[in-house]
Parts: C-alpha cells; sequence; structure tokens
C-alpha cells in the first residue's frame, strides 16, 4: 500500500505513464485546442456539475456571444442568463459575470497569473484557479475534483471517507506531487489524470484492463473498487411544497424576478410561495392573497389549483402547485422587498419566452402555453 507521505518515489512514473496514454486516447474537446484562460476558465464553469456533451453547444454558443473577459464583463445580466440558460444552477452564471467584471476593473482585463488572486474571483475555488493556471499557463499546480479524487483515492489505496480535512489534504498532497516543481508539462499531466479518473477509473466498474496505472494501483490489485473510495453517505432529501399564481390582467401575466439571497437569484419567475405544511385549502388561499397583498401590494383572489408538477434542487424535492388568481383591485404591480419597478413585469406568452427562467418556470409556461392554446382553439 502506498501511502501519502512516500509516494513521491512513484508519482513521476505515475504522471508519465498518464501522459503517454492521455497523448493516445484523450478525447478532442473544445477547451483543450487552446491556451487562452478565459476560454478554459468558462469551460471549467460549465462543466460544473454538468456533463462533457451538454456543455459543448452551450460553450460554443457563449463563446460567440462573448468571445473575452471584456465583452462578459460589459454584457447585462439578463443577457448572460440567456446565453446560460438550459445549464442550470445560474449561481455560476451571476459568478463568472461578477468575476469578469473584476478581472476588467482590478486586473485590467488580464487574468491573474498567481493563486492567491485567482482565489479572490467569485466562483474560482482551489481546484478552479490550480486547473486555469496549469492548463493556460502550465505552472505547477495539481487539482483534485471529483474525478481524479476518486482516481488518487484508489492509487493512494485511502479508504477514508473523502470529505474529511484529513482526505483533502492527502489528496492535495498527492495531486501537487504529481506535478513538476518547474511547472513544465503540468497542464498536460492535470489533463491526463482528469480524462483517465472520467474515462476509465469511473465509479462501479473501474477499466483496469484499459488503465495506464494499473502497475501503480492496490486498489486494482485487491479488487476493493468497493470500499475505495469510502462510499458517500447518503443525501437527506427535504421534501417542500411551493405554489406559483397565474395572476392575469389585460392577457398578460404577473412575473417576478427573484432577488439575491432567493433561490434562482436574477432570473424570472411566476410569482411562488413556500406552502409547506399548508393542508387547509380555504386557509392557504388566504395565505396566498396576503403574501401577494405584502410582497406586490395587488388584492387578488386565489381560485383553483389547475396544474401541478414536482422537481428537484439540490437536496429539496419540490411539488409545484400552480393556481388561477383573479385580481380584486386593480393598482401597478410593485415589489414590496425589493422595490425595483425592474423586477416586476406584466408579460404575454412571447415575453416571457425571452425572459430568463428558472427550469420549474419554463416547465410552467410551457404548459401555460399548451393551456392557453387549447383555450383559443
Ligand atoms: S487500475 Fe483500475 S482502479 Fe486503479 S486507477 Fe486504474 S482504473 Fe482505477
Amino acid at each position: 500500500m502506498f501511502r501519502a507521505s512516500h509516494i513521491s518515489s512513484v508519482q513521476s512514473s505515475i504522471a508519465s505513464a498518464a501522459v503517454a496514454w492521455f497523448s493516445k486516447h484523450g478525447r478532442d474537446l473544445p477547451w483543450r485546442a487552446t491556451r487562452d484562460p478565459y476560454r478554459i476558465w468558462v469551460s471549467e464553469i460549465m462543466l460544473q456539475q454538468t456533463q462533457v456533451a451538454t456543455v459543448i453547444p452551450y460553450y460554443d454558443r457563449f463563446l460567440e456571444r462573448f468571445p473575452d473577459v471584456k465583452s462578459l464583463a460589459e454584457a447585462p445580466e439578463d443577457e448572460v442568463f440567456r446565453y446560460w440558460a438550459g445549464l442550470g444552477y445560474y449561481r455560476r452564471a451571476r459568478q463568472l459575470h461578477s468575476a469578469a467584471k473584476t478581472i476588467i476593473e482590478r486586473h485590467a482585463g488580464k487574468f491573474p497569473k498567481d493563486i492567491a488572486s485567482m482565489l479572490s474571483l467569485p466562483g474560482i475555488g482551489r481546484y478552479t484557479a490550480s486547473a486555469i493556471l496549469s492548463f493556460a499557463y502550465d505552472l505547477n499546480h495539481g487539482i483534485v475534483e471529483a474525478n481524479t479524487q476518486r482516481l488518487y483515492a484508489r492509487l493512494l489505496y485511502w479508504k477514508e471517507p473523502l470529505q474529511t480535512t484529513k482526505s483533502q489534504n492527502a489528496l492535495w498532497e498527492f495531486a501537487e506531487g504529481l506535478v513538476p516543481d518547474k511547472g513544465k508539462g503540468s497542464g498536460q499531466i492535470n489533463q491526463a489524470v482528469m480524462e483517465i479518473g472520467s474515462q476509465i477509473c469511473t465509479p462501479n466498474q473501474p477499466q483496469c484492463d484499459r488503465c495506464p496505472l494499473v502497475p501503480f494501483c492496490p486498489t486494482s490489485a485487491k479488487g476493493h473498487f468497493d470500499r475505495v473510495p469510502a462510499p458517500k453517505p447518503p443525501k437527506l432529501i427535504t421534501e417542500l411544497r411551493e405554489a406559483a399564481l397565474f395572476i392575469k390582467k389585460e392577457g398578460r401575466w404577473l412575473m417576478r424576478r427573484c432577488q439575491v439571497g432567493e433561490r434562482w437569484a436574477g432570473l424570472w419567475d411566476f410569482p411562488r410561495f413556500d406552502i409547506t405544511g399548508r393542508e387547509s385549502e380555504s386557509g392557504l388561499r388566504r395565505f396566498l392573497a396576503d403574501a401577494v397583498l405584502d410582497r406586490f401590494q395587488q388584492s387578488i383572489e386565489v381560485e383553483e389549483c389547475v396544474h401541478s408538477l414536482k422537481h428537484a434542487v439540490t437536496r429539496y424535492r419540490i411539488t409545484l402547485d400552480c393556481y388561477d388568481a383573479k385580481i380584486q383591485k386593480q393598482r401597478k404591480a410593485k415589489t414590496a422587498d425589493a422595490d425595483h419597478e425592474g423586477d416586476i413585469q406584466w408579460c404575454d406568452l412571447e415575453r416571457m419566452e425571452e425572459l430568463a427562467l428558472s427550469s420549474s418556470g419554463k416547465r410552467v409556461l410551457r404548459w401555460l402555453k399548451k393551456r392557453t392554446q387549447s383555450a383559443n382553439e
């Protein structure tokens, strides 16, 4: 069994074997054909929690519209969200946009080359900073992310849960030891171990017969893939119930932009409220009417629940019930919480299509369109 402190003698052999394999078998991905830190950064942020095949068309489209950090920094947030729509996790888009502005303001539009400055940018953690610095500038930073940490754990025969500080320290120490002190070749080494981690050393059935690192791997020799790395503790799921309201006036529906601190901040949605645990329908309607009066200064009568759908966000499983609502007193809708006139719009279906909506908001809109079309037939 290897131990982190004893492994340095084999790390350069592991790195060489990985790079030799990668030069023959590595996939040809668009962000691998560039050393531009901006393009690498965009790909890294998009690839967080999203599969490669899904990312490629979004990446191409995003870079066509925002080809450099300046064009991204100058774009309105709404437009950035529109080009992000479909990738989910909009917080990433907001942070990307905000970091682009910081790079323009504090770094004269140039990507910093030191890890401390990188880490001070919104949305850039140790992995992303190390990936950009090694891929773009060949600086000697190792990387640890989901695929490489599994690979390293198997090479180290590391049986402890990977989330602990002790495990993370050992994995980062191993990763830093794979790249040469002077940096040259670091980008290729990191790309190679990421590729082996994602394509060969998969969670349940690693393909050891194709793996260039088999001579260095105690986990393969013992066949302990189910124990190394230690299985993750199960996620605790919380069930929520929410209500979305179709508040209609003269052929338009009330839409609201989610505020900072809310889920989907910056995106548009139907007025939505948490109704978890509210069982009585009449009490629920009163609650919704009061909530709309508070938030939008509109008197409404909540009618039937006309549609229901389920969706999941992180550890929440949400049942979203959609209610028709009728305006009782016509006033100009206004947000009590944000007091931004621009965060409220009365939209027809066409205008709604143009807004950057949350993914569940898009599903509700699809349903509303069908319903409106069949009512018009
Ligand atoms: S030999 Fe098997 S278990 Fe070991 S690193 Fe390669 S694929 Fe993973």
